[in-house]
């Protein structure tokens, strides 16, 4: 038999002891129902002592032993002391679980808010009040739009595509930086995570300064190099034997030349903030541009297509556009034999204005694709120095385009050819997309 069961049996089993002893001592007494009465009160007095007992021992039960009392009321004590001590345990659990995170968070060398679905500050550790000069009293419940009012912050949260860090200057005018990062979790809360980068942006800025400053010493010497080669190149006494070096030399000079234009190029992109606004781009104008340089290369695809499938214009650094858009052309022109043909594509819908250059060349073996827009990653130096590539045009495609808040997605089949394609926000583009739609095609 269960203890309990058999608890209850011992208990069934005094009362019913209770009723006999009463009805006995009524017997003697000459009142049965007198005894009774009389064993049954003192059996519920002894009840009602255990319950009061009992309840006292909750009340008090931080501090004092519980009672010792038998049978059912024992039983239920034993049930309350079992609970309270789990409930204790879980607490002590608990409590040092939320020190030792306390401690982590307070030791990490980044600084994190947590904020919640309306952007207030719920907590942040030291390292983020120390970073963002935060005060524990005054800050709390503050929304933090109120607290960082830097515009690229606040551009930023707005964008709601909190996959890539920003940098932001607290203090303009001195040399430090911070990295902010959100990252939203449970129920529209964030996460803000807050890092000093102060040193690697002097770093970064001193790489920059260098490679700006040698590409412009190298410029000078390297156009003296070149005029001089044209002359010897041009001159009708030169030894037949030295036509060929000549040319070859003059080749490598264009190529350097190519290289520094686009290392200037890339410093200048890399020291500037984000393009806000811009002048209104005629991108179908542009596409026809283009394509005249394509067709005007010794050697070119046999087709080349333009496809506008909508007015609407694209907001932007009419030069920088200019240069990606070029770079990309050039690149499919490059890359695609005669036989092939390129398309250039530009339409609009509700995410934005987008730019689609597709080839049928040669295509990019699919572990290349994440590492094409580094500087100088090349999947064939051989074809790409054999064209005259620097290695530098997707680098300074991915510059442009994050400086206009857009994107580039690649996609290739190696051996059928390859699609660039240039994705710009709705902020991006000048004139509704619904009125503006019209198709067009040049082949
Ligand atoms: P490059 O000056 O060498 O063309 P890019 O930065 O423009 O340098 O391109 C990097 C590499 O990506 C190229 O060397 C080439 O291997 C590859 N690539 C770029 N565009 C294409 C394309 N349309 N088709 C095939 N490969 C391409």
């Amino acid at each position: 038999m269960q203890p309990a069961t058999q608890m209850w049996w011992f208990t069934l089993g005094r009362l019913l002891a209770t009723v006999v002893v009463g009805l006995g001592a009524g017997w003697l007494l000459g009142n049965l129902w007198a005894g009774l009465a009389c064993a049954l009160a003192l059996h519920l007095a002894w009840a009602l002592a255990n319950l009061f007992r009992l309840e006292w021992w909750v009340r008090h039960r931080n501090y004092a032993d519980p009672p010792d009392v038998g049978g059912v009321w024992g039983e239920i004590i034993a049930q309350v002391v079992r609970l309270h001590r789990r409930k204790r345990f879980h607490k002590q659990r608990f409590v040092q679980l939320m020190r030792q995170l306390q401690r982590s968070t307070a030791a990490l060398p980044n600084g994190v808010v947590i904020l919640n679905a309306q952007r207030e500050i719920v907590w942040f550790n030291r390292r983020a009040a120390q970073l963002l000069e935060l005060r524990t009293t005054a800050d709390l419940g503050m929304r933090i739009e109120h607290l960082l009012r830097e515009p690229e912050f606040l551009r930023y949260l707005a964008r709601q595509d909190f996959s890539n860090p920003v940098v932001i200057r607290p203090t303009m005018g001195e040399d430090s930086y911070l990295s902010l990062q959100v990252a939203p979790y449970g129920d529209g809360q964030l996460l803000l995570l807050v890092s000093d980068v102060s040193r690697q942006m002097r770093l970064e800025a001193v790489r920059r300064d260098f490679v700006a400053n040698a590409s412009h010493e190298l410029r000078s010497p390297l156009t003296v190099i070149s005029g001089y080669l044209e002359t010897v190149a041009q001159d009708p006494a030169l030894d037949p034997d030295l036509l060929g070096p000549v040319a070859e030399m003059r080749r490598q000079a264009e190529r350097m030349t190519g290289i520094i234009r686009d290392l200037i190029e890339l410093s200048r992109l890399e020291e500037t903030d984000e393009v806000v606004g811009g002048a209104p781009i005629d991108v179908a104008a542009l596409l026809a541009l283009l394509r005249k340089d394509v067709l005007a290369r010794p050697v070119h695809p046999h087709e080349v297509r333009v496809r506008i499938e909508s007015a609407a214009q694209l907001i932007g650094d009419e030069p920088e556009i200019h240069s990606a858009f070029s770079n990309l052309v050039d690149n499919a022109a490059k890359y695609t034999p005669p036989e092939g043909s390129i398309e250039m594509r530009w339409w609009a819908d509700e995410e934005g204005g987008h730019l689609a250059v597709a080839d049928t060349g040669f295509g990019i073996p699919a572990e290349h694709i994440p590492r094409l827009t580094e500087r100088f990653y090349r999947v064939d130096a051989g074809r790409s120095r054999a064209t005259g590539g620097s290695g530098l045009g997707l680098a300074i495609v991915k510059h442009v385009l994050q400086r206009h808040g857009a994107r580039l997605e690649v996609q290739s089949t190696l051996g059928e050819g390859s699609c660039f394609t240039c994705h710009f926000p709705p902020a991006r583009l000048a004139r509704p997309v619904a009125a503006a739609d019209l198709s067009t095609e040049t082949a």
